[in-house]
């Protein structure tokens, strides 16, 4: 109760400290207009406020772009060496931010602005996570939406954290969740899911996702398969409990059929073996066991990059922040 009311006294004083973390991957066309139209917002709320922006290695003019954009009041950057993905640069900014709370955002217009002020109405009621529902997906490839629709429908049925479907990145957080966030040192990331983990009381707004107002994703298929294999292989142990299980029933099942064999040629006889059933167990089984092997391989891949303890990113230039980042 004291908390709210706390909440309140920030909102109506217009002193509640916001850190808004923009990841940014060549944003050239963007990145200007965003964040102008964003510190607008954030103006008409508080006082208080920073904009990380953090350049993922952009190879096109955002990079200078965003150096003359921290000459203005408030509004900072990260720069790393190269591209670490999304899921680093929002770590970094977590990291790196001041804020009570702390406002995800993607810097091409595809999350509106103006949600920012429900976010903080729901936050001021109570709630520390405050994430957005995508309502209407911009998918147009069939494939992605069958496999999108089957990562959520796997991860909710395999995992213990619940990760709401279609919730984004896009999301309030406040500083419990920031400092909660901000112990777990894993390599994998796969945020939407440590969200789920760290817990605390959370509530989704769905929104209508806009088309990008200018560039490219930077998401293709294959990027796509690899954060939710490590979605999938951070969040559950269950394909590896399955192999077991999957294993056993099989060796059950051959050992009832050696049983049979036993049998059948004790009352008939040799017969001739069947050629073709053979053949077709031995492929049979020897793709069990390579799908099998490549499942496990999958978890001692993640095990190797967790035991090299690399950082999660490298910072070559920083603007705006009085302190020296790592
Ligand atoms: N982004 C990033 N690093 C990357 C890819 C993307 O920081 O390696 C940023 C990008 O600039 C944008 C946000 O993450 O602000 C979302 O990326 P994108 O629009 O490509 O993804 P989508 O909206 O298609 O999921
Ligand atoms: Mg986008």
């Amino acid at each position: 109760m004291q908390a709210l009311s706390k909440r309140t006294q920030l909102i109506k004083k217009k002193s509640l400290f916001i850190s808004c973390i923009v990841p940014v991957y060549n944003e050239q066309e963007l990145i200007v207009k965003f964040i102008s139209v964003l510190k607008t917002t954030l103006k008409q709320l508080t006082k208080n406020f920073e904009i990380i922006i953090v350049d993922d290695g952009s190879s096109d003019n955002t990079h200078n772009l965003i150096t003359k954009l921290c000459k203005n009041k408030n509004i900072k950057a990260l720069c790393f060496s190269r591209n670490f993905g999304k899921e680093n640069a929002l770590t970094a900014g977590l990291a790196y931010c001041a804020g009570d709370v702390a406002i995800l955002i993607d810097s091409d217009f595809q999350h509106p602005i103006k949600l920012i002020y429900e976010f903080i109405t729901k936050w001021v009621e109570g709630y520390s996570i405050v994430y957005g529902i995508q309502k209407n997906r911009q998918i147009k490839n069939p494939i992605r939406i069958y496999f999108t629709r089957l990562f959520y429908y796997l991860i909710k049925k395999i995992s213990r954290v619940k990760i709401p479907a279609n919730a984004c990145d896009f999301r309030l957080l406040d500083r419990k969740v920031i400092d909660a966030l901000n112990r777990l040192k894993e390599r994998n990331r796969f945020m939407k899911g440590l969200y789920a983990w760290v817990g605390f009381k959370s509530i989704g707004i769905p929104f209508n996702v806009a088309d990008r107002k200018a560039g490219k994703s930077s998401w293709n298929l294959f990027k796509l398969t690899e954060l939710a294999i490590t979605g999938i292989t951070s969040f559950s142990n269950i394909p590896l409990k399955l192999l077991s299980v999957g294993g056993l029933l099989i060796s059950g099942f051959a050992a009832l059929c050696a049983i049979y064999i036993v049998f059948k040629t004790l009352i008939m006889g040799i017969v001739v073996p069947g050629y073709a059933t053979i053949l077709v167990s031995i492929i049979f089984f020897g793709g069990i066991q390579l799908f099998s092997i490549g499942i496990v391989g999958e978890y001692i891949a993640r095990i190797f990059t967790e035991v090299k303890k690399r950082p999660n990113y490298i910072i070559e230039e920083q603007h705006g922040f009085t302190q020296k980042m790592l």
